[in-house]
C-alpha cells in the first residue's frame, strides 16, 4: 500500500537520515514529494510511503519514537465547508486532481492521496477557505 504523510521534525532531528533508516530497517519505499528542512532548524516533509501495513505500522512507530511529528495529510489540509460556494477556482487551479467538482452535484471533492501541497488552492480561493499545516504559509 501506498500512503502520504507529513513528516516534522524538531530541532535537533533535522540531521537524521531517516530515508536511509526508513529503507534499511523496515524496507519501506520512500519518496519525498516536497521538503522545507533546514539543518539546524525545524521543518517538514511531505512524504509518499510503500509497503505492507505491517511494515508502515512498524516505520511509523519508529519515527514517532525518534521525535518525529507523523501526520496524515487529510489532517493538514482543510477549507470552510459551510462557506463553500462551490466556485471551482479552486479545482480547476489543482493540476495534481485532489479537488474537483463534477455532475450531478456540482460539489467541492477533495482527495488526499493525489494532493502534493502545492498550495495553489490557497491562493486561488476568493474566500479563503483553505487552511494548510505545512511550513510557511
Ligand atoms: S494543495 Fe495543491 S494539490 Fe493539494 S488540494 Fe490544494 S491545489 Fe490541490
Ligand atoms: S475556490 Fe473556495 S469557494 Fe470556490 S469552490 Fe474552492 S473552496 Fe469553494
Amino acid at each position: 500500500m501506498t500512503k502520504k504523510y507529513i513528516l516534522t521534525f524538531p530541532v535537533d532531528a533535522t540531521d537524521r537520515s531517516v530515508t536511509y533508516e526508513l529503507i534499511k530497517k523496515f524496507d519501506i519505499r520512500i519518496n519525498i514529494l516536497k521538503a522545507e528542512i533546514e539543518i539546524g532548524k525545524s521543518g517538514q516533509l511531505l512524504v509518499e510511503l510503500e509497503a505492507n501495513e505491517e511494515q508502515l505500522e512498524r516505520g511509523i512507530k519508529y519515527l514517532k519514537e525518534s521525535g518525529i511529528i507523523v501526520s496524515a495529510l487529510a489532517n493538514k489540509i482543510s477549507h470552510d465547508e459551510e462557506k463553500c460556494i462551490n466556485c471551482g477556482n479552486c479545482a480547476s487551479a489543482c493540476f495534481s486532481g485532489a479537488l474537483t467538482i463534477k455532475a450531478p452535484d456540482w460539489k467541492l471533492k477533495f482527495d488526499p492521496a493525489k494532493c502534493i501541497i502545492c498550495k495553489l488552492c490557497l491562493k486561488s480561493c476568493p474566500l479563503k477557505l483553505f487552511k494548510i499545516e505545512f511550513a510557511e504559509q
